[in-house]
């Protein structure tokens, strides 16, 4: 079933409206046709099932069959990226919305290339992207993009696991003993450029264990994805979904 977000305000009784970008698409890419069944989000863990009654390209009537609520996150990933150049931004916001990371929050590092001021326009548009991830691999609740800050601004959870991956790390891989479960994890990923020795250190005095991916130099998105990856796997987010 495609999935799209509606606007809890558009809900009169058993029916719902979409309007704008997504009834166009609904109706002049996607070309859905009265009782086409469905999912509807409202981005905060409500979940519909309905069933088109009427589509235009300005707006699309759903008649709501049933309501569900999307299971609570018990213990969040938090990914704190240094920014990155070109479109590899938006390569990672799509892929970490698919792998379940929670929380995004794009940090400035000083082998950053790009500044934070810069990045108003941008935001817009990751937001879309995250949408957008969101109707493809059918999550209901976004990931939560953050305000771009300075490293050493970065706001720490309590008792949270706190995992930097470092291509200098020659002891200590990334284990599931580094990691309780029961806690939300802030995994923290470098720069094209990697981390200044100082940046190390700053997180290091911070409580974040320093963890190897491997003998290869990873680019910063696949480090970003792999650690993603393990981490979610040993949370348990990558189990399958009961039905
Ligand atoms: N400083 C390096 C350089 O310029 O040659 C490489 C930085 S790497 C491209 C970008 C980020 O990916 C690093 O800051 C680190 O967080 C992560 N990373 C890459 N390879 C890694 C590895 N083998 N183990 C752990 N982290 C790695």
């Amino acid at each position: 079933m495609r999935c799209f977000f509606y606007d809890p305000a558009t809900v009169t009784g058993k029916t719902l409206r979409i309007t704008g970008q997504q009834s166009r698409h609904i109706a002049s890419v996607l070309r859905l046709t009265a009782q086409t069944r469905l999912t509807l989000y409202d981005g905060c863990g409500e979940i519909i099932t309905g069933e088109i009654v009427h589509v235009s390209p300005e707006k699309t009537t759903v008649q709501i069959l049933s309501r569900a609520t999307a299971p609570q996150v018990t213990s969040p990933l938090i990914l704190a990226q240094a920014l990155l150049k070109g479109k590899k931004m938006d390569f990672l916001l799509q892929k970490a919305t698919e792998l379940g990371v929670d929380v995004f929050i794009p940090i400035h590092t000083r082998y950053c290339e790009k500044k934070i001021h810069a990045l108003e326009r941008q935001k817009r548009r990751w937001q879309r992207i995250i949408l957008e991830a969101c109707k493809q691999c059918h999550r209901p609740v976004p990931m939560r993009i953050e305000q771009p800050v300075e490293l050493t601004q970065l706001s720490i959870p309590d008792c949270s696991n706190l995992i930097m991956p470092w291509e200098d790390e020659t002891s200590q891989p990334l284990t599931a003993q580094l990691i309780s479960p029961q806690f939300p994890t802030l995994l923290l990923i470098g720069p094209e450029g990697g981390f200044h020795p100082d940046e190390i250190h700053f997180a290091s005095n911070a409580g974040f264990t320093t963890v190897s991916l491997g003998p290869r130099i990873l680019r910063a998105e696949t480090a970003a994805l792999t650690a993603t990856s393990i981490i979610q796997y040993i949370h348990r987010n990558l189990d399958p979904a009961p039905r």
